[in-house]
């Protein structure tokens, strides 16, 4: 689009996310919550399947899990605070009730904001609510064939949306965003956050407006993307696809859209119906409920880091904010990073270094993820300090980790057994220069003369006798001391 035309315009993004809880059961019976392995309709029963008169009986978890994610979103609770269910009234067939239970005016998390880097600066994005609800079920459409099948593994599962205020104004504002939710969402471990399962489910709702206009344009909301490549495409795709409409006369309607991740377009699913045509009102079946503090605090026990704390703590200890980020989005290794910044500082460069380069590639090598590995803060830290002490190579130390990657035998042990400890005795290494300098008469000459580069070829024989064990920072400091 021609960046005169698009800059007349200013894009407004809302988001709204669905967060499947990992609770061991649905949201209100005893079903199991994990239904990717499981035959259709092996998961439930009267309650989940909406037989009438079965009652509901609010699983003790989800809510729990929903308030440290409250906490983790920055909510603000004024306690005691109250919170209750509404039905949602609609009729689909994947939701055999014919209403949705949900939380209507108030809901579990009552407000908040989570703020993250945007291109290195830093953005504060409002979170209006978010709301438990269960899940619909899930409806198949054989081809070719003349009715559906209906699976209500899924049905009742809880999940949690999050609404955002219309805060963003840009798609790398919205993928930002996303991400920053899959990262907190991880770090609270409220969810098992696979975006392929569609554990975390994305709504993106995106206008255009005039710039200097103050009223909002008329909003498309593109539902269920599930990567964050597909997030921006999809915003991208809608704010090209307004501007052309707008611009040529024509209005933008209100509604419901697909994103076709293989043309790269957004289609028309249905116009979208008023909030008012649901009919919401109180849950008759589940009573009210008051968060106290007790709740709100046991809640917070159970979060121990967070994106912005541990980004705190990277800018305190002065590390580059880019390779930073490729930290704070790997919560298994920030978590151990945040061990090792906290009890060894000095070593907290190294753990970054390792954390985010070698330790990748062994995970490939290995065929095993960090988080089942044997590398604690304890091994990685101890690593660093023996390289920052001189006793080890830093190719060594590469070599080392790699073999406590499954060993939790001590470093300095299995160092030492592999024979990786550099040798730092003065005096040794100083024996060695002496029958070197003996050794390579004609090297010494060459240097002497003038010719810079046998300096090096000294030191690479001194390495050899020394078997590779030899500090070579030592060695280059002994040779230009007996050299000079
Ligand atoms: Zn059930």
């Amino acid at each position: 689009m021609n960046p005169q035309l698009r800059s007349k315009y200013e894009v407004v993004i809302g988001i709204e996310c669905h967060v499947q809880l990992a609770t061991k059961t649905k949201l209100f019976c005893s079903c199991g919550n994990d239904a990717r392995d499981a035959e259709p309709n092996t998961l439930v029963c009267e309650v989940c399947m909406g037989m009438p008169g079965a009652l509901p009986v609010l699983n003790k978890h989800a809510v729990e899990l929903a308030l440290r994610l409250g906490i983790a979103l920055n909510a603000e609770y004024k306690l005691p605070y109250h919170m209750k269910f509404d039905r949602k009234n609609y009729f689909y067939p994947d939701s055999p009730k014919g209403y949705q239970i949900t939380q209507f005016d108030e809901p579990v998390v009552p407000n908040g904001f989570i703020e993250f880097p945007v291109d290195g600066k830093m953005t504060r994005i409002g979170i209006t609510r978010a709301h438990l609800e269960g899940d619909a079920g899930k409806l198949t459409h054989p081809e070719g064939a003349n009715y559906s099948l209906v699976d209500l593994n899924r049905a009742e599962t809880p999940l949690v949306e999050i609404v955002s205020e219309p805060d963003m104004r840009s798609a790398a504002e919205a993928k930002a965003y996303a991400q920053e939710l899959y990262n907190i969402v991880r770090y609270a471990a409220v969810s098992d956050a696979n975006l392929y399962y569609g554990n975390m489910r994305f709504d993106v709702n995106v206008s255009v407006r005039p710039v200097g206009q103050a009223e909002f344009g008329t909003r498309s909301e593109t539902k269920n993307l599930n990567s964050f490549k597909a997030i921006e495409r999809a915003v991208e795709y809608e704010v090209r696809r307004q501007i052309v409409l707008v611009e040529g006369g024509d209005k933008v309607k209100q509604e419901t859209r697909g994103w076709n991740d293989d043309k790269l377009e957004t289609y028309s699913m249905r116009s979208k119906e008023d909030a008012d045509e649901y009919r919401y009102f109180p849950e008759p079946d589940l009573p009210p409920i008051i968060v106290t503090k007790a709740m709100v605090t046991a809640a917070a026990a159970e979060l121990s880091l967070l994106p912005a704390d541990l980004r705190k703590q990277l800018a305190t200890a002065k590390l580059p904010a880019a390779e930073s980020e490729v930290l704070v989005a790997d919560p298994v290794a920030a978590g151990i990073w945040h061990q090792v910044a906290l009890e060894n500082p000095a070593e907290a460069r190294f753990a970054l270094n390792w954390l985010i380069g070698d330790r990748i590639k062994l995970e490939e090598t290995k065929q095993q993820p960090l988080a089942q590995s044997q590398i604690t803060s304890l091994p990685l830290a101890l690593v660093g300090s023996m390289v920052r002490e001189g006793k080890l190579s830093s190719s060594n130390a590469k070599i080392l980790l790699e073999h406590l990657w499954g060993d939790d035998t001590g470093a300095n042990e299995v160092a030492a057994k592999l024979g990786l400890i550099q040798q730092s005795d003065e005096g040794e290494l100083g024996k060695i220069i002496d029958s070197v300098l003996l050794e390579q008469a004609k090297i010494v000459d060459d240097y002497k003369s003038g010719n810079e580069r046998a300096f090096g070829a000294l030191v690479g024989a001194a390495m050899k006798a020394s078997k590779g064990q030899g500090n070579p920072q030592l060695f280059t400091k002994l040779l230009k001391q007996k050299l000079s």
